[in-house]
């Protein structure tokens, strides 16, 4: 069977470039008579791919040098927990920007940890949205400010960073980072899973900045305080050595195809190739406000939910997959990251057009 469009929202489609070039080293890296997966962590082939990755990572994304980049484990939700222990130091209280599924997860696992202010919400119209900064009812005494920088699950993105003065902004990039260009320094810190838009699960990657570092609290387990694996590069445990080297890979790709601006442009000329068929039909729909609609996530409806079996049916005849919608929600998700060609888009717009004409 040929390679097919993956449109799953993660762990997602990967370059093929990519996977044929893991495929080519498997057994054998760089002719070293091993694989990536046996070897030492401390060795000086590991090593220099570790470094690699993270030399990669620092210039696609412009990452400033008072931040740390930390290969960690454990997902995103894993962080959910791990911010909080690391960064209320001796602050009471966090404020959370509430703008759906991801959020509403990160908000119930802080609580755990000390007092959440849900600063703005956007449940007064099903997370349809992202509240304006306007609206936001921030504390000055807060230990951060912590928002979703995409929501996976209802499709919203914020394509503006919060202003939150000297209390830090945390953000959950897991679903749109490297995607387009952010600039780093506006942030206290940035985590994300690697498996929609980075690599193999199984990796998460935090980007702190550095005086946040050494507030965990003492019930902390010693692999996820940040400031430990900041010491010890990562390394105090054996890191996701595989996931990382697959992540690197996926850098060095982002770069050969001219970095973070140039992703911007075909991400969303895919975007729009999908917006245009959502705006110009009265069979497909997206609930989402207009200036939040995810690049990456694209969540729709057809107007007769009785016929979404049958779309899928028909997108899998196709060659397309993995397009039915979160349980939450129901309906459609495409979720298009960097790793879905333009073709994949162009093929999903042809079936909906068709599918319209035969059922609209
Ligand atoms: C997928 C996702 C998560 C959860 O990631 P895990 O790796 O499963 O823990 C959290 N936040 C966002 C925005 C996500 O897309």
């Amino acid at each position: 069977m040929d390679r097919i469009f993956n449109f799953s929202a993660g762990p997602a489609a990967l370059p093929l470039a990519v996977l044929e070039q893991a495929r080519d080293e498997l057994v054998n890296w760089h002719g070293c008579g091993i694989s990536v997966m046996e070897m030492s962590h401390r060795g000086k082939e590991y090593m220099g791919i570790h470094a690699e990755a993270e030399a990669d990572l620092r210039e696609l994304m412009g990452i400033p040098a008072n931040y740390k980049v930390l290969f960690m484990q454990g997902g995103a939700a894993a962080e959910f927990a791990i911010v909080p222990m690391n960064l209320y130091g001796d602050k009471t209280s966090a404020d959370y920007i509430n703008t759906g599924e991801w959020s509403k997860k990160a908000i119930k696992e802080a609580k755990k940890y000390g007092n959440v202010n849900v600063a703005a919400s956007s449940e007064d119209k099903n997370f349809t949205y992202a509240p304006a900064q306007s609206t936001w009812k921030l504390d000055p005494n807060a230990a951060y400010v912590h928002y979703t920088a995409n929501e996976t699950i209802g499709g919203v993105e914020f394509f503006w960073t919060p202003e939150t003065g000297n209390v830090p902004l945390v953000c959950d990039m897991s679903s749109n980072v490297l995607s387009r260009p952010i600039d780093v320094s506006k942030f206290g810190l940035i985590y994300f899973g690697a498996q929609k838009n980075v690599g193999p699960a199984g990796l998460t990657i935090v980007i702190v900045r550095e005086d946040l570092l050494g507030k965990a609290q003492k019930c902390t387990p010693t692999v996820f305080d940040f400031k430990t694996q900041a010491e010890n590069d990562s390394m105090y445990n054996t890191p996701p050595t595989y996931a990382i080297y697959m992540a690197g890979l996926v850098f060095k790709w982002l770069k050969a195809k001219g970095g973070l601006v140039e992703m911007e442009k075909i991400n969303r000329a895919k975007a729009n190739l999908l917006y245009d068929v959502l705006d110009s039909s009265s069979f497909f729909q997206s609930p989402v406000a207009r200036e939040n609609r995810s690049l990456m996530n694209i969540p729709f409806t057809l107007k007769d939910a009785s016929l979404d079996e049958e779309f899928l049916k028909a997108a899998k005849a196709r060659g397309l997959v993995q397009l039915k919608g979160h349980r939450s929600v129901g309906g459609m998700r495409a979720s298009i990251y960097n790793a879905m060609p333009i073709e994949g888009v162009q093929a999903l717009v042809e079936l909906m057009k068709d599918f319209e004409k035969q059922h609209g």
